[in-house]
């Protein structure tokens, strides 16, 4: 029996194909749990596939599945539909199965009016889908309603059995790490929170479950010996017990894991002791949710963080050279031009070096979907339009769309006139222990402005010389190759190759096989006219593609053949 696990496309191209472009950890985790029993599953990330939908219709030929999960978000449900309707064209005995956080709280909608899905998981999916699986195989749909979690069409009406049991042990799961390579992970479930536009509460339930640190840093360990050295925790809320993540901390160091990772918390569940733990086993970026600048919004959104709390977090985590990221939303209940003020006031208070300005959506499953619904009189048949979400202000008399597009075109502005100053004001603490990756986070914030993200800013400033004083700041840490590249790269840009060549030969004394300095300082030699000594160092570079074209450009300076030998 073939399973499909298909992550489909969005409506919408996004613009952070990092959070839309990734298979959910669920997905892994029902993956690994049919694996164990033994299913032929594969797992299908299609977020972008919709630019040819001639490809959908040729790997699924190939593949021939007998069932088919979509895991679907608002976003990508129509996706889900269109790769579903492909499918039951070619094979219509293929069953079609839906599951995650669009299925959980939109089945029926789903189920009545898209014939071409033939089920829905709802909830927590791992055994309810397996059960599934065992009765699909069997040919077992008489007693569909015995099983929990599942909702599907009996006749005429849509029916769903009761809810499925939720998971208690979390390390009963198995492993997906032994089954897949993905850099996503999560070491618990659910979230301390209640925000009214979140549907995290609703989903999984008010009481957080927890991986122990052993399984997690296992799970770690294993993709790290797949060669996954970047992690995003992807936890709600990562920090909720202090002494659970030091520990995880802990064993990443135990086990000379040499990663790194970003993290999502909220302000209230941090404080020193953790934030020092985190960034020695790796941690460069901590994201917290912020919101509003404003109480009253915030407290209309059930936030329930303090002004001071929201201070205090990111103090520390820059203090210890771990980006804090602030989430933003605007265009929320009672925004005006005060509360945007107050967003923008706070943003200089606290100072981000990066920021997500997000519109404020409402989602099924969401306190503020209720609210939408008992408000307007409207009922699920909304989502039969081709949408993947609707905005708040959409919905609210006192906000416009030129209004709300003014204040995301303040708050961007305003954050990127500050932003300079924000790094100016970067102190880090003074610890010998904390220098070596003090030196990286400046170099890390130093590529975001001369090759990152804000380098494709037209409004910022001063990048290439923020972008120098951090890179110069960093070596004054420690040694760090990206920083010598960058300033490298800088001194190459302003035809300073005398200076360009002492920095790049510095660097190379400290990494003497690093591929990307040692290209750079090709480069500077050819522009000082020496060739001879540009070929040296491409030569060291014997597996790499990039060199093949500089050393043909050199030969022919030196007068060689293709092959370096004399004409
Ligand atoms: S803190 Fe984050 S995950 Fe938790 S309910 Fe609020 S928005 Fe959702």
């Amino acid at each position: 029996m073939k399973i499909l696990l298909i992550y489909p496309y969005c409506l919408e191209d996004r613009l952070h194909a990092e959070d839309a472009g990734i298979v959910p950890i669920g997905v892994y985790y029902v993956g690994a749990l049919l694996k164990k029993n033994h299913y032929d599953v594969e797992i299908l990330n299609w977020y972008n596939i919709n630019k040819t939908p001639r490809k959908i219709q040729a790997l699924l030929t190939e593949k021939k599945p007998d069932v088919i999960g979509f895991s679907i978000l608002n976003a990508n449900r129509w996706g889900g539909i269109e790769i579903a309707r492909i499918a039951k064209q070619i094979d219509p005995g293929v069953k079609i199965v839906v599951g995650g956080i669009c299925a959980t709280f939109l089945w029926e909608h789903l189920l009545t009016h898209f014939k071409e899905i033939d089920f829905a998981v709802t909830g927590e999916g791992e055994y309810a889908f397996l059960e599934l699986i065992k009765r699909i195989e069997k040919g077992d749909y008489e007693t569909i309603e015995d099983s929990r979690g599942i909702a599907f069409r009996n006749g005429n009406k849509v029916v769903r059995t009761k809810p499925a049991e939720i998971t208690q042990d979390l390390d009963e799961l198995p492993m997906p790490a032994k089954y897949f390579k993905y850099q996503h992970v999560s070491s618990t479930r659910g979230c301390p929170g209640n925000c009214t536009f979140c549907g995290s509460p609703q989903f999984w339930g008010h009481k957080v479950r927890f991986h122990s640190p052993g399984y997690f840093v296992d799970q770690l360990e294993l993709l790290y010996k797949k060669g996954i050295t970047f992690f995003y925790f992807s936890d709600d809320t990562f920090t909720i017990k202090k002494d659970r993540v030091i520990e995880i901390c802990k064993k990443i160091l135990e086990k000379d894991l040499v990663i790194t990772w970003a993290a999502i918390s909220r302000v209230n569940y941090i404080n020193e002791e953790i934030l020092h733990w985190m960034r020695k086993a790796g941690c460069i970026q901590i994201s917290y949710g912020v919101e509003s600048g404003s109480e009253k919004i915030r407290d209309s959104l059930n936030k329930n963080i303090k002004t001071d709390q929201i201070k205090k977090a990111f103090a520390l985590a820059t203090r210890y050279g771990i980006l804090a990221r602030a989430y933003f939303i605007y265009g929320s209940p009672g925004e005006d031009w005060n509360t945007i003020r107050e967003s923008i006031d706070l943003i200089y208070e606290i100072k981000p070096l990066s920021t997500i300005f997000y519109i404020l959506d409402i989602f099924p499953g969401t306190a503020l979907y209720s609210d939408f619904k008992k408000r307007t009189n409207l009922t699920d048949d909304i989502w039969l339009e081709r949408i993947e979400d609707i905005m708040y202000f959409e919905t609210d008399p006192r906000l416009s769309r030129d209004l709300i597009l003014a204040f995301g075109k303040e708050l961007r502005t305003k954050y990127h006139a500050g932003l300079p100053s924000f790094v100016n004001a970067v102190e880090l603490i003074n610890d010998k222990e904390f220098y070596k990756t003090h030196s990286g986070f400046l170099s890390r914030l130093g590529m975001t402005f001369s090759h990152g993200d804000y380098s494709m800013i037209e409004e910022l400033r001063d990048k290439e010389k923020i972008a120098e004083r951090l890179f110069k700041k960093s070596l004054d840490y420690y040694p760090d190759p990206r920083a010598y590249l960058g300033l490298g790269i800088i001194n190459q840009k302003k035809g300073a190759f005398d200076d360009a060549d002492q920095i790049l030969a510095e660097g190379i004394e400290h990494f003497p096989r690093n591929e990307s300095l040692n290209i750079c300082m090709g480069i500077t030699q050819m522009n000082l006219g020496d060739f001879k000594k540009a070929l040296s160092f491409f030569l060291r570079l014997q597996d790499s593609k990039e060199t093949a074209q500089y050393i043909l450009q050199c030969h022919q300076k030196l007068g060689l053949s293709f092959n370096g030998r004399p004409r």
